[in-house]
């Protein structure tokens, strides 16, 4: 069979919200369509002049530390890096301490969809109330699933230390049981709080 974007290399890769299987080429592209999107959409890269990359090691850093350079073409915006133990349990006041510190104007957050929306859940029901969203935390893969930044890193040779955990095991369950009956619960989940 063939390819259902182009018809002309193999089917080979599931990715979310289409139909059928697509080649190695088309997968790579639909990866950077997505995300170059979402950074148009919400000005991640406008009126900045530093950014940190937060780097858990994990294969969602090496893939956001690859975009950050991809798409910006290695321009005017300096871009530090700084190592962390995981980026699941921080809280804001940490967030915006590193912020301060290190001055930059915007950090970049290693997620994927999977942690994304185990945060927002989590911030649905958690007795604190939900945790609003900063404006200067630019998720770049939380629309991409973490078996798709994997594959991404993989095809593309980007190394990393430790495959990305999820933000909260009882939600990841949860959220595991109910993508059984609705397999995109997950992105439905972050495109609602989009539209807030
Ligand atoms: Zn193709």
């Amino acid at each position: 069979m063939a390819c259902i974007k182009c018809r002309k290399g193999d089917e080979e890769i599931e990715i979310a919200h289409l139909p059928g299987k697509v080649c190695r080429d088309c997968f790579l592209k639909i990866v950077e369509k997505r995300v170059r999107k979402d950074v148009r959409v919400n000005g991640y890269f406008q009126d900045v002049k530093k950014i940190l990359i937060l780097d858990d090691g994990t294969e969602n850093s090496a893939v956001c530390s690859y975009f950050a350079k991809e798409l910006t073409g290695y321009s005017k915006i300096g871009f530090i890096s700084k190592r962390i133990k995981s980026a699941n349990g921080l809280s804001w006041e940490e967030i915006s301490k590193m912020i301060r510190e290190e001055k930059v104007d915007r950090m970049i957050l290693p997620w994927n969809a999977e942690q994304e929306s185990e945060f927002l859940l989590k911030g649905m029901v958690s007795k604190k109330g939900f945790v609003r969203d900063d404006t200067r935390i630019i998720k770049l893969l939380k629309h991409l699933s973490q078996k798709e930044v994997l594959l991404f890193a993989k095809i593309k040779g980007l190394r990393h230390r430790k495959d990305s955990e999820p933000y909260d095991r009882k939600i990841n369950r949860f959220l595991g049981e109910l993508e059984k009956g609705s397999p995109d619960i997950r992105f439905a989940l972050i495109s609602s709080f989009e539209k807030i």
